[in-house]
């Protein structure tokens, strides 16, 4: 199913995620509409908030990226990406690993149409646990990397905008002060 992306400014977007407990159907459930969901609006991450659950999961698909990124999951390299994509983190933990930051012009499927340059870490470990409650350890840098740290920020209640530096932000002012209004407007009516 289809869910509706929740937009900057709703307040859910600033909720720190409980942590999953139950590894159960209904994870299993949301897990497949997240990912739905994703698919359906040419996403390659999405954040439990995003679609208006206040939780420690997100779901990541690069399957399709030109990016390249590396990866070593539980040890093992090379994996082809069909093999664990697309990728369900349950209460993920984030350790930035010694390597360059880089910049990017990132996108969010909670602010359509506004895409603005990130400075994140380039390589990563993340700690998680799958649909089956099993943790996993994959290291990891370019776009696989950031798309975890962007998903990760959202289970903080962290935004892109709040990476930005202060200029890219407020070269953004206006579409920003217009997606604030329509959100606002949208939620008066329903
Ligand atoms: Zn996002």
């Amino acid at each position: 199913m289809i869910l509706s992306i929740a937009n900057y400014n709703e307040p859910v977007l600033r909720k720190k995620g409980e942590p999953i407990s139950a590894f159960d159907e209904n994870l299993n459930a949301l897990f497949h509409d997240m990912v739905e969901t994703m698919h359906h609006a040419d996403g390659i991450g999405l954040a439990a908030q995003q679609v208006r659950r206040a939780l420690q999961f997100c779901v990541v698909d690069l399957r399709d990226s030109p990016s390249p990124f590396q990866a070593v999951l539980d040890g093992r390299e090379n994996l082809p990406p069909e093999l664990y994509m697309p990728l369900a983190l349950a209460n993920p933990k984030v350790t930035v690993l010694p390597g360059e930051h880089t910049v990017f012009e990132e996108g969010c499927l909670s602010f359509p149409d506004i895409r603005g340059d990130v400075e994140r870490p380039g390589h990563i470990r993340v700690d998680y646990q799958d649909l089956e409650g099993s943790s996993h350890i994959l290291e990891t840098d370019g776009i696989l990397a950031r798309c975890i740290l962007h998903e990760v920020d959202h289970l903080n209640g962290v935004l892109f905008i709040d990476r930005m530096e202060r200029k890219t932000v407020k070269s953004l002012e206006t579409k920003l002060k217009i997606l604030k209004r329509q959100t606002r407007d949208a939620m008066k009516a329903s």
